[in-house]
């Protein structure tokens, strides 16, 4: 159920985060997250009976880097269904989100679609039969419709600084090519994965495009089906898992709602059947996940009782 009082609850988390001072480090590998001011921090929820709570900074624009990883998987497993399976693991990694160590021992197949190995097989997935313009279009296309918000860009800023820097995710993508589990040109595929990671979102639009997630994969505005109310639950057990890296533990342990995070700071998290929650706060903690976003959804899920692992 929904917490009669969910605006008074996310105003006084955002009023708690203003006042925090141990916020995390920005990402610095590229100028346009390095910039980002880290006092920042937004609160959007959306529930199940089409409302929407919001605070702080719910409308101000951030790169939603890995949290793409969530809308790029749902395209590719739309693309070639379960046969996504038989290139990327469902199992949590234990390793940062960049890492390589897993790749060789496991013959090039990634553990999950949200370490950036498994996405970059994600990317290449919805390459296929596309020009690379044409399948990051897609992604733009998806993500807007499903926040019903044409107002959402690519930074390209921001995709060239992951272009200019990304030397790591090109030796991944090569590395898993030489596997044979990359099938088209590697700078193609980084192309459409840095796009992807350079979505601009605030959080009520990222909270809007989570609703699907909820909603047993129907988009609540249209009642179109985005995925089977299988696949939904499917993609919230992959974002439990493996959504925050080698944090998701900890994350599980303290919040207890499937989530997914992004280097620029922000996270996505699904009630199931109740809400879609997205926060952003820029510093992130030791393992690469927002330091405020996570004690946010932690006061969120200490208030309204929808950590998953309660009985409702
Ligand atoms: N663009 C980042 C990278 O590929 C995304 C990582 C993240 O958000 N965790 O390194």
């Amino acid at each position: 159920t929904v917490a009669p009082d969910l605006q008074a609850i996310v105003d006084r988390i955002a009023a708690e985060m203003a006042g925090r001072e141990e916020r995390g480090k920005v990402a610095d590998y590229i100028p346009g997250l390095a910039r980002v001011d880290p006092k920042h921090f937004g609160i959007a929820v959306a529930t199940h009976d089409g409302r929407m709570f919001a605070a702080g900074d719910a409308d101000a624009a951030f790169s939603i880097q890995s949290v793409s990883k969530v809308f790029a998987l749902t395209i590719a497993l739309g693309k070639v269904g379960d046969a996504l399976w038989k290139r990327v693991g469902r199992e949590p990694s234990g390793n940062a989100f960049n890492s390589i160590v897993q790749l060789e021992a496991e013959q090039g197949i990634p553990r999950n679609p949200f370490i950036n190995a498994g996405a970059i097989v994600v990317s290449d997935v919805v390459l296929a039969g596309h020009a690379p313009k044409e399948a990051i279009g897609e992604i733009l296309r998806f993500v807007r419709d499903l926040a019903g918000d044409d107002g959402i860009v690519i930074d390209d800023e921001v995709a060239q600084g992951e272009a200019d820097t990304g030397f790591r995710n090109a030796a991944l993508a090569n590395y898993m090519r030489s596997f044979g589990n990359i099938h088209h040109p590697v700078d193609q595929v980084l192309g459409v994965y840095f796009h992807q990671c350079a979505l601009a979102m605030s959080c009520r639009q990222l909270a809007r495009a989570g609703r699907f997630l909820m909603h047993e994969g129907q988009h609540p505005d249209t009642g179109f089906n985005i995925v089977s109310p299988m696949r939904a639950r499917r993609i919230n057990a992959l974002m439990m898992l493996c959504g925050h890296y080698d944090g998701s533990g900890e994350f599980a342990f303290r919040v207890g709602i499937p989530g997914k995070s992004g280097v620029g700071g922000g996270i996505l998290c699904v009630v199931p059947g109740i809400a879609s929650i997205a926060v952003w706060s820029p510093g992130l903690n030791e393992r690469g996940n927002s330091t405020l976003g996570s004690l946010a959804l932690e006061r969120l899920a200490a208030a309204t009782g929808w950590s998953v692992f309660n009985q409702r």
